[in-house]
């Protein structure tokens, strides 16, 4: 029985004999894809879920960024964070932006809004943060920020599905209804991946969410080659839809989303209240008044005082086979294609290495028993 691996993460599946009957409609029609009704449908159930007025679906999470920057036609500089996974500079990269890197903040693990202002320069046309864990940002300084310098704000979201925040404790999130609000109404944009690894998923997709019909017209022409009819092309677009098969995918697994986050908040719960006892051994506080997903549930091993190092207990885990994962290790300025930038020297990011260091995510999805809980704390435990 120990030698079941434990996996970090477990994709969401939706029930196969459901599934059949929406394969079937797709099969009767013969609309496979191009804005096909489960398109539509997966749209609207979506906006309603989350609590956006508009959104758009995409192919995967790493499009909608790609886009954004062109939708809003980003040059130049852009800050952002190097403690994400790879897709989010990559997107700039792509687009022929200098990706300009900031520090993070040690409480949340988000891009630091008082390191952003020392970091701008004439050529900075905007901010590229990320929800990182789905641990909301401090939205409000950095639209303040965005606002001093007349800069755009686009989130890379991946990881805050169904992430919200009470109104209260936002100026900008109190402008939308609602006593919570999805921290996806923040910013210009914002993008979300909707990949096997994430707390929602279409096997691979994503989307993008903005503030009114007018922005949601364009993307959905830039997603679609910037057809607009069929003899007009407004723009250079590229094609990202999302097909009819995963859209009824996600419609049937939007269904069953709140009891997966539901699994994965009790699997959290048990990690807090055995591991808040051990000496050397961190995680994030919860926030207060933030409607959390637990995507993810990051520890900090502190060498000194635990005993062991991060990649010891890495290790150890691993034999025992429970799956961790170094999440974000290593940080994306140390990639080949970054680390010559200046802002990626290691001196103007010491948090970001010292998080990346000592990160293991412990595994987290809606199919861990609490026996797999309980052996996962073993190997931290001793
Ligand atoms: C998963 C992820 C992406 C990319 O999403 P894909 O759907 O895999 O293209 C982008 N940014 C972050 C932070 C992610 O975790």
């Amino acid at each position: 029985m120990d030698k079941d691996i434990i996996k970090v993460t477990s994709p969401l599946l939706p029930d196969l004999g459901a599934f059949n009957e929406y394969l079937k409609q797709i099969w009767d029609k013969q609309w496979i894809t191009n804005n096909g009704e489960f398109h539509q449908q997966l749209e609207k159930a979506l906006a309603e879920y989350l609590g956006v007025p508009y959104i758009s679906l995409f192919t995967n999470g790493t499009l909608p960024l790609i886009t954004a920057l062109q939708a809003l036609r980003i040059t130049g500089e852009v800050i952002t964070t190097p403690y994400s996974f790879v897709a989010t500079t990559h997107a700039l990269w792509w687009n022929g932006i200098k990706p300009v890197f900031v520090d993070i903040d040690p409480k949340t693990g988000n891009l630091d809004p008082n390191k952003v202002e020392a970091a701008i320069t004439p050529r900075t046309t905007a901010i590229l943060p990320v929800h990182v864990y789905g641990n909301p940002c401090d939205v409000d300084v950095i639209q303040d920020i965005a606002d001093k310098y007349g800069l755009r704000v686009i989130y890379d979201a991946a990881h805050a599905f169904g992430v919200k925040v009470d109104s209260r404790h936002s100026k900008m999130l109190s402008k939308s209804e609602g006593d919570y609000v999805s921290v996806l109404n923040a910013g210009d944009l914002s993008t979300l991946s909707f990949h096997a690894t994430k707390v929602f998923n279409t096997v691979e997709g994503g989307a993008m969410v903005m503030h009114d019909a007018k922005m949601k017209q364009r993307i959905d022409y830039l997603k679609n080659f910037g057809f607009a009819n069929e003899t007009t092309v407004v723009g250079p677009g590229i094609n990202s839809k999302m097909d009819e098969i995963r859209s009824a995918y996600g419609l049937l697994n939007l269904k069953q989303v709140d009891k997966a986050i539901a699994a994965r908040r009790h699997a959290a719960e048990r990690y807090r209240e055995v591991l808040k006892d051990v000496e050397g051994i961190t995680f994030f506080d919860e926030m207060p008044g933030v409607q959390h997903n637990y995507s993810y549930f990051p520890i900090f091993v502190d060498e000194k005082k635990y005993g062991m190092s991060r990649d010891e207990l890495y290790f150890k885990m691993r034999d025992r086979n429970v799956w961790g994962r170094r999440y974000f290790y290593p940080l994306i300025s140390e990639f080949s294609t970054y680390r010559g930038l200046e802002s990626a020297a290691p001196d103007n990011l010491p948090t970001a290495h010292t998080m990346a260091d000592t990160v293991i995510c412990l595994p987290m999805h809606h199919l861990l028993s609490d026996e797999d809980v309980q052996r996962v704390i073993e190997c931290i435990v001793k």
